[in-house]
């Protein structure tokens, strides 16, 4: 048997492959749209057959990848039957078994982060002595999925962690849907004895954490969410990325070269909120101005800001795209000639940490980052 984690940079998913190595029958749980190429390299180098990819819930941070590997490689799809999702092959409950070759996933109902949210347990076997949980957001790593949204209840939650979760044998490995800070795995041992939010004796002392956590909402929510109830294809609008060659840096973030204003309904129905224009009037010729884009993207009820940018990367401007951003309702979409502009100034309004990655993650995406690095001092 063959298990393997992949890690989606822009929403901090992980996605698990699980195959039988001998029969080459594999199964995805939570793949990612934006890695569906990644997850059909590594099948074909594995030489794996995907029979299956399911989700442990309706996410709302990131597309999933079920409709388009169905689409593409002729898998079945699976989610939970609370989740309604007409769109899927098939709807699980709690207790039914998912095989795939000698694999079979048990599945446990876990509501509470979502109505829907599902864990699939391996049980121990002898090539595995240990159990594998794929706990969602059920259960994290030192934490929990929030429940503040999406049917969520941090008394269901209690009652599906405390009551089922838990109940699994201590060195049950535990593999999450995501992580922020760079765990991988943990045991259920580990999670009862460090995992803050456990570390309570009854519901309403669990409650009264979930409910004083004061999250913002995901950024990617009102994109996601609609997207993923049509199983991550979203097609009343066709949309050609390519196209544009967009690139998403993060679930808030993406770039792209010069639009037409044709293109902007388009952009507004897939989820974005904020159309940034980088490059100045009168650029090329036949490029749309900004008034233009700016009465396309007011009829789509986007909002819109030019901030163009020439050879340099002045403070006014970075500051302008900060505050730009930080106004967004929701995902951004920045655009220039090539999309070059629009990366290296939404570089310069990050900080530390996140700045460092976002820069080695622009480029992997190919572009030129000189301008930043000259405004950064770098
Ligand atoms: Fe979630």
């Amino acid at each position: 048997m063959l298990i393997r984690q992949l890690f989606d940079q822009a929403s901090y998913t992980y996605s698990y492959l699980l195959a039988d190595t001998d029969s080459g029958e594999a199964l995805l749980i939570d793949p990612v749209f934006e890695q569906t190429d990644l997850y059909i390299q590594l099948l074909s180098e594995l030489k794996l057959s995907l029979k299956y990819a399911l989700d442990t819930h309706v996410h709302a941070d990131h597309i999933t990848a079920l409709g388009a590997l169905r689409e593409r490689l002729g898998c079945q799809t699976i989610v939970s039957h609370i989740s309604g999702l007409a769109c899927a092959d098939q709807h699980v409950a709690d207790g039914d078994k998912i095989h795939c070759g000698k694999i079979a996933l048990t599945v446990l109902a876990t509501p509470g982060h979502t109505d829907d949210s599902l864990c699939f347990y391996l049980a121990p076997s002898a090539s595995n002595p240990q159990g594998y949980l794929f706990s969602g957001d059920t259960l994290l790593i030192r934490g929990t999925g929030r429940t503040d949204f999406q049917n969520g209840s941090a008394e269901t939650l209690y009652h599906s962690l405390f009551n089922k979760v838990l109940t699994l044998a201590d060195d049950t490995l535990v593999y999450p849907a995501h992580d922020y800070k760079g765990w991988t795995q943990s045991s259920i041992g580990e999670e009862k004895a460090n995992n803050p939010r456990l570390q309570v004796s009854q519901a309403s002392e669990f409650v009264d954490i979930m409910h004083n956590l004061k999250l913002a909402n995901p950024k990617m929510m009102d994109v996601a969410i609609p997207a993923n109830l049509q199983c991550g294809q979203k097609t009343s609008q066709p949309f050609d990325e390519s196209k544009l060659k967009m690139k998403r840096h993060t679930a808030a973030f993406t770039t792209a070269e010069q639009i037409q204003p044709s293109d902007v309904a388009a952009i507004a129905a897939k989820g974005y909120s904020l159309i940034i224009n980088n490059r100045p009037d009168n650029e090329a010729e036949g490029q749309p101005s900004s008034d233009e884009i700016a009465q396309a993207a007011a009829d789509a009820g986007l909002q819109y800001a030019h901030i163009p940018i020439q050879r340099s990367l002045p403070q006014n401007a970075i500051d302008e795209m900060a505050s730009q951003l930080q106004k967004a309702q929701g995902p951004s979409f920045a655009f220039c000639r090539t999309g070059t502009r629009s990366t290296n100034l939404w570089l310069c309004t990050l900080k530390g940490a996140e700045q460092a990655q976002a820069i080695e993650h622009a480029k992997t995406l190919g572009y030129d980052l000189s301008l930043a690095k000259q405004a950064l001092n770098l």
